[in-house]
């Protein structure tokens, strides 16, 4: 069984199921996104989402505060819906192919991993007894980047006749909006205006322009069909079209390539040539030829992403499925990032999250750091405006990340569970940590690490202040966002000491290498790296000696705890029926919060206290983020409690394939999609990468025989095979690499390229 193929068979065109596949089988490139509409649309009353994105190509919108506080954010990014190019109306003998009449005999969904592509394929019987295939295969290449393919094919069955298509490119769009979901846009606003519209023989062009950021983008659009037709280019006011019409004999097929490129401003001076230039270029390009070079990116992309599960074929395809999708939605310019739902919809109005470094950043950082080094130049590039976003703070110093951005600025209009969440700045310290700890990429960390890790800790210093000789950062929120502006959340302050110690190893490191000059540029100095040294040794961390367990702040055990038995169960999400200061006063949590401090540092407090406290929150975190049973999991596994690990690992794999968050509709969850692998890869497999180097210690779920996945680690390539008696680690491309398996170390060289270690509870 082809564990890359994801496959649906006898579609339901319900609505809320025609909604969710239109995510799920959604193409993206990580430059552009599109959701898998129906080219010729739904029956009328039923509606779409019908999307095209570009990755962090914005407008801003106003963002209303009810009273205007000074430094309160009144206005806020949203990544756009740029123009809609998946129209073709097919008629056979003048009768509209529709899923919705005449009569469904064969339907199927399909996404292909290897090769990249989505395919719908419909056998379908008209009203009047004609009978055809109709096959569409998309692609959003990942070698050419502006590039969309719609790969039409109809074959007639039992009759000889006409076909006419009609392809259609428009850019009179809008984004969604629902009042009723605090996570979406709450009101539809006309965001493009149309500058040009025109039509170049077979080709289309239409250029729009943002209302206020100043952006502009390109469609345009290239219709080829496989064989000589009558043919009619047009255009409607701001919208371009192509009719089609051609004989078609009883079991001919006839094709048409639908070639759509987008080019964006950002990117490029003249957005409009460069469209031309693309479509000149790629337009030319057979389809075969296409997805050939989409195929060969692919084979490298999986060739370093093995991740497979002994026996279980369908959760192996589940977890190659998220996989993917990160895949597709990673940016690789400095312009973008990923966005929480990727960029298959509007869900967070396409804005990035903390869920790149810290639930993404992993999987990339272990099979293909440049995809991960991309995405810490990301945010690199924005550190201008993150310094700005500290000094509109009032901090005198350092830089502070906005908690949801697309280009920098801060964009969250609630500041208790928004910009108060101050962790963003140790999480993208610790990503870029951990990015040079598994790489070894010392260029990196003097070109721009050192100045995230540094600017970063500048800003602890300038938030915290010594009080009874301890270090303590006031007023924050943590990653819960059912507790808000607290006094010491642990998770931040551990963030913040590490950061700290971060910043004074990252300069004695790059001065060790002769590499100096980047702190130097810094303006780093001996003193300022002492007063690091010394608030991150004296970083006040919470502990209750009564009950023996980590508290998350101050004063989160002195409040009630929530009765979540006793909440009926459609009053989850707590979000959408609970006033936030209610929420605030009880101990409940939204997510993981003090448990992710212990999968990344440990618990300086020790084995039973981190246990006890594992207990403790357990019974009071009610997951409602999707962010959070996959780090319980990952805590389960390294507390060696394999049952709850596998409970929790549950069936995230399965979060938007089966849509158990009822929102999938507004796009995947990419930090679930994250999580689900370092659940396995962190989690099962134990891996852990210190400064002494690479640890693994994998343990099989009950429920499986095995699992095998590779890791990139130093520039090599290692494969790790897992079963229920121990694990076995190969070196598969490198010069080798030194690892500790159950806590004893192996040398992997070209002449010893593998070694095998029984199963043991290692530390
Ligand atoms: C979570 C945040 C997360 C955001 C975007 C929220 O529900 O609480 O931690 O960053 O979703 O995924």
């Amino acid at each position: 069984m082809n564990n890359k193929v994801y496959r649906v068979r006898d579609l339901d065109l319900s609505q809320p199921e025609l909604l969710v596949s239109e995510t799920l089988f959604h193409n993206a490139n990580g430059y552009l996104g599109v959701r898998s509409c129906f080219e010729e649309g739904y029956a009328p009353g039923l509606n779409s989402i019908r999307g095209t994105y570009i990755n962090g190509f914005y407008d801003i919108a106003p963002m209303k505060q009810a009273e205007t506080l000074f430094g309160l954010v009144e206005d806020k990014e949203v990544m756009l819906n740029v123009a809609d190019t998946q129209g073709v109306a097919l008629k056979v003998c003048g009768e509209p192919f529709s899923m919705f009449q005449g009569e469904v005999l064969e339907s199927e969904r399909m996404l292909d991993m290897k090769a990249g592509v989505t395919t719908r394929r419909v056998v379908w019987r008209s009203p009047a007894g004609r009978e055809i295939e109709v096959t569409v295969d998309r692609m959003a290449s990942f070698i050419r980047k502006p590039l969309f393919l719609i790969d039409y094919h109809i074959k007639a069955l039992n009759f000889t006749g006409t076909v006419e298509l009609t392809s259609t490119h428009s850019a009179e769009v809008m984004n969604f909006a629902d009042k009723c979901d605090p996570r979406l846009a709450q009101s539809a606003i006309r965001h493009l205006s149309v500058a040009s519209c025109e039509v170049r023989g077979d080709e289309s062009f239409i250029v729009s322009t943002t209302n206020q950021s100043g952006l502009s983008v390109c469609s345009g659009v290239k219709n080829v069909l496989s064989k000589p037709c009558r043919k009619e280019t047009y255009r409607e006011g701001s919208a371009a079209g192509c009719r089609m019409e051609a004989d078609i004999c009883a079991g001919e097929t006839i094709s048409l390539a639908k070639y759509t490129v987008l080019t964006d401003s950002r990117l490029f001076a003249d957005c409009r040539a460069a469209a031309l230039r693309e479509m000149k270029r790629t337009g030319a390009v057979p389809p075969d030829e296409l997805y050939g070079e989409q195929r060969a990116y692919l084979d490298a992309f999986w060739k370093n992403a093995v991740l497979e599960i002994d026996g279980d074929a369908d959760l192996t395809c589940a977890v190659n499925y998220n996989l993917y999708q990160l895949l597709q939605s990673a940016g690789s310019d400095r312009y973008s990032g990923i966005a929480s739902k990727g960029l298959s919809g509007e869900g967070y109005e396409g804005h990035y999250f903390w869920d790149t470094e810290m639930y993404i950043l992993p999987f990339f950082t272990l099979t293909n750091p440049d995809i991960a080094k991309s995405l810490l130049s990301y945010r690199y590039a924005t550190l201008g405006k993150a310094k700005e976003n500290a000094r509109r703070l009032g901090h005198k110093q350092g830089a502070l990340f906005p908690w949801r951005t697309i280009s920098g600025r801060e964009c969250s209009g609630y500041f208790p569970a928004g910009t108060a969440q101050y962790h963003i700045n140790g999480d993208i310290a610790y990503a870029a940590v951990s990015y040079w700890l598994a790489t070894g990429d010392t260029a990196y960390l003097e070109s721009e690490g050192l100045a995230l890790i540094v600017e970063t800790a500048r800003l602890w210093m300038d938030l915290g202040c010594w009080y009874r000789g301890s270090f303590r950062l006031n007023d924050v929120t943590g990653p819960d966002e059912y507790t808000c502006m607290v006094d010491n959340n642990y998770y931040t302050n551990v963030c913040a000491q590490f950061n700290l110690r971060w910043a004074v190893k990252a300069v004695k490191l790059l001065q060790e290498a002769g590499l100096g000059d980047a702190a130097e540029r810094l303006c780093v100095t001996d003193e300022e790296l002492a007063t690091f040294a010394e608030a991150a040794e004296g970083m006040y961390l919470p502990y209750d000696s009564e009950s023996g367990i980590i508290p998350q702040d101050d004063s989160f055990l002195s409040k009630p705890v929530w009765d979540i038995e006793g909440t009926p169960r459609e009053q989850f999400p707590l979000l959408l029926h609970y006033h936030p200061l209610h929420l605030y006063r009880y101990q409940v949590c939204k997510q993981a919060d003090t448990i992710l401090a212990f999968f990344m540092f440990g618990c300086e407090r020790g084995r039973e206290v981190a246990a006890r406290s594992f207990d403790y929150y357990e019974r009071i975190t009610t997951h409602d983020s999707s962010l959070s049973m996959c780090v319980f999991s990952m805590v389960a596994s390294m507390l060696k409690n394999r049952e709850k690990a596998y409970a929790y690992f549950g069936n995230s794999a399965m979060l938007d394939l089966k849509n158990t968050y009822g929102n999938t509709k507004d796009g995947i969850h990419t930090a679930n999609m994250g999580g689900l692998y370092m659940s396995i890869v962190h989690g099962f497999g134990g891996l852990r990468i210190r400064e002494d180097g690479l640890h693994l210690a994998p343990a099989v779920p009950e429920n499986w025989k095995g699992f095998r996945f590779s890791v990139t680690f130093h520039g090599s390539r290692i494969l790790v095979e897992a079963d229920k008696n121990g694990c076995g680690c190969t070196l598969a491309e490198g010069e080798g690499a030194i690892l500790t398996l159950y806590g004893r170390e192996y040398r992997l060289d070209r002449a010893r390229p593998s070694c095998r270690a029984a199963l043991r509870d290692s530390e």
